[in-house]
C-alpha cells in the first residue's frame, strides 16, 4: 500500500472524478477527508463500499468559505497530525459567450476553480513546509490548457491555477513540497452529462481513443502524482484527454 499513513484532503469529493481520487488514495492506504459541501451522499456510497469506512471521510466544506478552510486544515492537523496530500478538485462551470457573461458568472467560477486553490495551498502548505514534504495536486482543464468558446470565466480559472502551480513549485520546491497539475480533457461526469448528445458525438471524433474519460483514468494520474514513483516531478501539467489536444 504506497500511501499507507498517509493523510489527503481532495476537495469535491461527493463525486465524479473527487470521488473516484478519493476512494483510490483510500485504496493505496491513505485516511482521505473527502470534503464536499453535501457529505450525504458519501455517507450513502460508503454504505456500499465498507471496507473504506474508516479511510474514506465524508467531511463537509464549501470551498468558497475562506473560515472554513482555515478550520478544516487545523482541525485535520489537530486530529490526524499531519497533512501529506492536498489535490483541488472542486470546482463548477458558468458557461455563456464572453459578450453576455455578467460578472457574477465571471466571479463564481473564479472564486471557486482558483481562488478556492490558492487558500487551501496557503493554509496547508504551512504544515507541510514544517514537515518537508507535500504533494499538492490542482485538477485544471484542458481548456485551461487551449481556450475554450463560452467558458471565458473557467478557461481563466483553470490557466490560473496552471500558473499558480508552477509557481508553488519553484517556491515550496525547496522545502520537499510537489505541486502539478491534472488537466482533463472531457470525462463522464455529471459535469458533462448536460452536453448535447450530437456535441458529444461530434467532440469523440475529434479525440484520438474516440472516447469521453472515466473519472477513475483522472484519479489514477493524481494517485501518481501522490506516490513515491512521482518523488522527482514538480511544475508540470498534464493533460489526461485520451488525445484530444494533440
Ligand atoms: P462534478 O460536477 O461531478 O464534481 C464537482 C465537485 O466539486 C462536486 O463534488 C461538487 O460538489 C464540488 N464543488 C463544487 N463547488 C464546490 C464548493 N463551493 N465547495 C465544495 N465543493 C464544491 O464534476 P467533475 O467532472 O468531477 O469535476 C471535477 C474537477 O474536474 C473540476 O475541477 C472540473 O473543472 C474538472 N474537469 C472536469 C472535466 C470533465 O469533463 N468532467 C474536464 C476538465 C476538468
Amino acid at each position: 500500500m504506497q500511501l499507507q499513513d498517509q493523510v489527503a484532503i481532495v476537495t469535491g469529493g461527493s463525486r465524479g472524478i473527487g470521488l473516484a481520487t478519493c476512494r483510490l488514495l483510500a485504496e493505496q492506504g491513505a485516511t482521505v477527508l473527502a470534503a464536499a459541501r453535501g457529505a450525504e451522499n458519501l455517507h450513502a456510497w460508503l454504505g456500499d463500499h465498507p471496507q473504506l469506512a474508516g479511510r474514506l471521510i465524508p467531511t463537509t466544506l464549501d470551498v468558497t468559505d475562506a473560515a472554513a478552510i482555515d478550520r478544516l486544515i487545523e482541525q485535520t492537523i489537530e486530529k490526524y497530525g499531519r497533512i501529506d496530500i492536498l489535490v483541488n478538485n472542486a470546482g463548477i462551470t458558468r458557461d455563456g459567450l464572453l459578450m453576455s457573461m455578467s460578472d457574477e458568472q465571471f466571479d463564481e467560477v473564479l472564486d471557486t476553480n482558483l481562488r478556492a486553490a490558492f487558500r487551501l495551498i496557503r493554509a496547508a502548505s504551512r504544515h507541510m513546509i514544517r514537515a518537508r514534504r507535500g504533494r499538492i495536486i490542482n485538477i485544471a482543464s484542458i481548456s485551461g490548457v487551449a481556450g475554450n468558446a463560452g467558458q471565458a470565466n473557467y478557461a481563466a480559472a483553470k490557466a490560473g491555477l496552471i500558473g499558480l502551480s508552477k509557481t508553488v513549485a519553484k517556491e515550496f520546491g525547496k522545502r520537499g513540497i510537489t505541486c502539478n497539475v491534472v488537466a482533463p480533457g472531457f470525462i463522464e461526469t455529471d459535469m458533462t452529462a448536460g452536453l448535447p448528445d450530437k456535441l458529444k458525438e461530434q467532440v469523440k471524433e475529434y479525440i484520438p481513443l474516440q472516447r469521453f474519460g472515466k473519472p477513475e483514468e483522472i484519479a489514477a494520474m493524481v494517485a501518481f502524482l501522490a506516490g513515491p514513483g512521482a518523488s522527482y516531478v514538480t511544475g508540470q501539467v498534464f493533460l489526461v484527454d485520451g488525445g484530444l489536444h494533440v
